[in-house]
């Protein structure tokens, strides 16, 4: 826990599906996670990747 009051959210939790920033979070390095967010059409396109691996 930082405690110098210094927001430090390098850390950006983006939407594989439709590329919006879900969330922020404090970590020491630039990281991008990639999750889906609320978006029904998101959630939905994630089921089919996990349900369905083959693409094109
Ligand atoms: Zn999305």
């Amino acid at each position: 826990m930082g405690q110098n009051g210094h927001m430090n959210d390098l850390g950006t939790i983006v939407c594989k599906h439709c590329g919006n920033v879900i969330d922020t979070v404090d970590t020491e390095n630039v990281v991008t996670f990639y999750s889906s967010c609320q978006n029904d059409q998101c959630k939905d396109l994630n089921s089919e990747v996990l349900f369905n691996d083959s693409d094109s």
